[in-house]
C-alpha cells in the first residue's frame, strides 16, 4: 500500500494522475515562444517574412539606406556600434532618423572588439554598456537585442549577454557582402536560400555601397515578389513590443568616444 500511495503521490506531482489535467493547455502554450536573453537566435519564428539586418554602421550610408528602406515601406533592423567607423555621437542625426522612422536599433557592442568571444564577462558588460549608455542619449532607449562580432558566441558571451537580459542574434543566410561576393553571389545566397520555412535573418553590411544601393533594393523587389513582409527582427520573431529593454536605462548620461 505504502508504495502505490508514493505512485500516486508522484503521478499527482507530474499532473499525470487525472486525464483531464492533461487536457487543459494555458494560452501561453498556444503562443510562440518569445526568444530568451542569451540564447542564439538565427531565423524568424514564422514563414512569410524576411528581416533585413544591417551591421557596423552608423556609417555614411546609413541616411541614404534609411530612405531606400522607407520608400519601399520596409522595415529593418540596425546592428551599431560606438566606434567602429568613427564615433556614434557624430552620426547622431542618421541614428535618429532610423529610429524614428521605426527601424529597429540594436546593439554590434561599443568598439566591435576582434576577440569578444575570449573577454572576460566585465569586458563583454562594459562593451555592451558604453553602447547603452550612447543609444540612451541619442534616442532615449535601451536596445534589448545585440549581434555579437564576428558572430562569436563562445566562452563568456552567452552566460554574460543572457545576465544582461540581451537577445542574441545571428543569422541563417549569408550575403557574403563582407567577404567579397558580389552583388549576384548575394542574389544567389538568397534564391538558394529560398522563400519557404521561416522567414531569413540575413548577415550583410551597411558599410558597402553595394550592399545599399544594389542588393537593398533588389532584396525589396525579391521580398514582394515572393509575398514576403519586411519587417524587424523583433517582429519577425513575435516580439514587437520587445525590442527595447523597458527597464535599466543608464542615468548619468556621461560616455564619449
Ligand atoms: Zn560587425
Amino acid at each position: 500500500m505504502h508504495s502505490r500511495f508514493a505512485l500516486i503521490s508522484l503521478l499527482s506531482t507530474l499532473g499525470l494522475a487525472s486525464p483531464a489535467a492533461n487536457m487543459k493547455m494555458k494560452p501561453r502554450d498556444l503562443l510562440p515562444r518569445l526568444p530568451d536573453p542569451g540564447v542564439v537566435i538565427t531565423q524568424c519564428a514564422s514563414p512569410g517574412m524576411l528581416a533585413l539586418a544591417y551591421d557596423d554602421g552608423p556609417y555614411q550610408y546609413t541616411s541614404a539606406l534609411v530612405d531606400i528602406l522607407d520608400a519601399a515601406g520596409a522595415k529593418a533592423t540596425f546592428f551599431f556600434t560606438g566606434t567602429l567607423y568613427g564615433c556614434i555621437y557624430n552620426q547622431a542625426s542618421a541614428v535618429q532618423k532610423a529610429y524614428q522612422s521605426g527601424h529597429q536599433i540594436a546593439s554590434h557592442t561599443w568598439t566591435h572588439p576582434q576577440n569578444f568571444g575570449s573577454m572576460s564577462g566585465d569586458q563583454i558588460t562594459q562593451e555592451m554598456q558604453q553602447l547603452e549608455q550612447a543609444l540612451a542619449n541619442i534616442i532615449g532607449v535601451k536596445p534589448a537585442y545585440m549581434r555579437p562580432p564576428y558572430l562569436a558566441t563562445g566562452g563568456s558571451v552567452l552566460p554574460t549577454l543572457g545576465s544582461l537580459g540581451y537577445k542574441v542574434i545571428t543569422n541563417d543566410v549569408d550575403s557574403g557582402d563582407w567577404n567579397g561576393n558580389s552583388v549576384s553571389q548575394s542574389q544567389q545566397a538568397f534564391q538558394q536560400a529560398g522563400t519557404g520555412g521561416n522567414g531569413h535573418i540575413p548577415l550583410m553590411h551597411e558599410t558597402y555601397d553595394t550592399t545599399v544601393n544594389q542588393l537593398t533594393p533588389w532584396l525589396i523587389d525579391w521580398a514582394a515578389s515572393n509575398g514576403l513582409r519586411l519587417v524587424t527582427v523583433a517582429e519577425c520573431l513575435g516580439d514587437a513590443s520587445g525590442a527595447y529593454s523597458e527597464t535599466g536605462l543608464p542615468g548619468n548620461g556621461q560616455n564619449s568616444c
